[in-house]
């Protein structure tokens, strides 16, 4: 049985080359059989090799690549960026079209709290830090807002371009500096900084923690700030730069840290598991990227992924620990949850190191693949992948 070997692209990717020509060197060239297709995506600036318009594209500040219908508006109490490259409301619809047309499987590729535009906007729905400021790259999944917006993105691209696949990014909390941008960072911090920067504390997350027991969540934040502001300051030494151990941690701040880290665990994972459930009734598959540390992120695996058919991921490159890596990460999703590799072919030094890295993914027994990335690729890579193609047909 064919295996999913998808691609992930990007709107642009498609549309500036020509929608019929790109589709064909997926298909033919590179011999995949799924197109990945981003739909709602974060910033990044982009060095596109073969693109026939911009070799250079500075993408926008997290927006969404169609036009939302009017029932998307009633529904979302959040109105989002629509990036500048929809230049009409056909312009989405004819790419999907195309797709579905040229007998690929279509999914949705969706990034959610991965967004620089929204939180100035909303900061209502913008993770916070102990000390009051507003994060301006991530939404907050606790957030009622964040929350309704998320399934209204979820409903509309079921009612608009009924995918096949549901492929969910950045639908949790998301760590400490994700979305950084130039960062300007000279100290080491400790772990324990590290995730205490990274929590969130804005009055959804503070009323969940009051109505799990934490008395006075305000001062439980206070507490956190004047913590922080006392070990930022000075220098870590060997001890406490360990990893976070679970007992320890257990006990930090009379125990209300780890009633707090389980209020999160409850808010992202049911906002997870509330997002498959909608695309299940559509009747698309579900897919996975991201973070599933349960304190960073906030997602209980065995929930979170209960109905998701496959993650995708990274897979070490070393052959002889190839299956001992993918069985490892398998292990942590529930049984019947898949596993794909993410592969970059351009990270290979030449076709015979890719082709020997992806049959040993295939021997080791990798559900599928999913390759990164259509537009960062130059044409060389999307042969090489064409040439293993008997790895998923
Ligand atoms: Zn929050």
């Amino acid at each position: 049985m064919a295996k999913r070997a998808t691609i992930y692209t990007y709107p642009w990717d498609l549309s500036d080359e020509g929608i019929d020509r790109a589709l064909e060197t997926i298909a033919d060239t590179a011999g995949l059989n799924s197109v990945s297709l981003a739909q709602s995506y974060h910033v990044s600036t982009y060095l596109l090799p073969r693109n026939p318009r911009r070799p250079l594209y500075w993408g926008e500040e997290g927006a969404l690549y169609f036009q939302p219908s009017d029932t998307f508006y009633r529904e979302s109490p959040i109105e989002p960026l629509i990036s500048d490259v929809v230049t009409s409301p056909g312009y989405m619809p004819e790419i999907v079209d195309k797709i579905k047309t040229r007998g690929l499987d279509f999914t949705s590729w969706l990034v959610f709290n991965y967004n620089h535009h929204l939180p100035q906007r909303y900061p209502d729905a913008a993770k916070q830090d102990a000390f009051g400021h507003t994060n301006l790259a991530q939404l907050c999944p606790a957030s009622p807002l964040t929350r309704d917006y998320a399934l209204a993105l979820c409903r509309e691209i079921a009612r608009q371009f009924e995918p096949d696949e549901f492929h969910l990014e950045s639908l949790a909390y998301l760590h400490f500096n994700y979305g950084f941008r130039n960062p300007k960072i000279a100290v080491k911090i400790t772990p324990l900084c590290e995730m205490l920067m990274g929590l969130c504390y804005c009055r959804h997350c503070l009323d969940r923690a009051g109505g799990a027991g934490i008395e006075d969540s305000g001062r439980f934040r206070d507490e956190i700030a004047e913590f922080l502001a006392d070990e930022l300051a000075r220098e870590p030494n060997a001890n406490d730069t360990q990893p976070l151990d679970p007992a320890t941690m257990a006990k930090l701040f009379s125990g209300r840290l780890q009633v707090f880290i389980d209020t999160r665990i409850e808010a992202a994972t049911s906002l997870m598991e509330q997002a498959v459930a909608s695309a299940l009734q559509s009747g698309a598959r579900v897919s996975f990227f991201g973070g599933r540390d349960p304190i960073s992120n906030g997602l209980d695996s065995d929930r979170a992924l209960r109905e998701v058919y496959m993650v995708n991921g990274g897979v070490d490159a070393i052959t002889e620990t190839m299956a001992a890596n993918i069985a490892g990460q398998r292990g942590e999703f529930p049984s019947d949850t898949g596993f794909s590799a993410i592969v970059q072919a351009s990270a290979f030094a030449d076709a015979g190191a890719f082709a020997a890295y992806v049959s040993g993914l295939h021997e080791a027994g990798i559900d599928g693949f999913a390759f990164y990335n259509y537009g960062l690729l130059r044409r060389i890579h999307l042969e090489w992948i064409g040439a293993q193609r008997h790895a998923w047909s």
